[in-house]
């Protein structure tokens, strides 16, 4: 059961509910003060770090330091910039690729893309 946190916007205190369904409505009222105002608490996991701060920490795609890859988000990132600098429209089944290598899955011919990972 998946448990979300509030914050409350009278008190700020934090509370934390579960949820019985992603789908069933939530009325959480803060357990401190009662207060309805409340507002909900995406936590920091580095999970859920987004997109961009992953970006920011493995540095610039064109100089991919050690451990680069190791980051499943950063594959295919080189040749996304690269489609972007070229100003093209990268091509589906690219794209298919890429996202299939950021779940998991790794084709041949995406790690022919990664700079790093092209065997000699
Ligand atoms: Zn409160």
């Amino acid at each position: 059961m998946p448990v979300y946190e509030y914050r409350c916007a009278s008190c700020q205190r934090k509370s934390s509910f579960f949820v019985k369904s992603i789908n069933a409505p939530l009325s959480p009222v803060c357990s401190s003060c009662g207060s309805r105002e409340m507002n909900r608490v995406f936590s920091s996991f580095a999970y859920h770090k987004s997109l961009a701060t992953v970006h920011e920490e493995s540095g610039d795609p064109d100089k991919p330091g050690e451990g680069y890859y190791n980051d499943p988000r950063n594959i295919g990132r080189w040749t996304e910039k690269k489609f972007q600098d070229l100003g093209m429209e990268m091509p589906s089944q690219v794209q298919d690729m890429i996202e299939a290598a950021r779940d998991g899955a790794m084709p041949e011919s995406v790690k022919d893309l990664q700079p790093g990972l092209t065997e000699v």
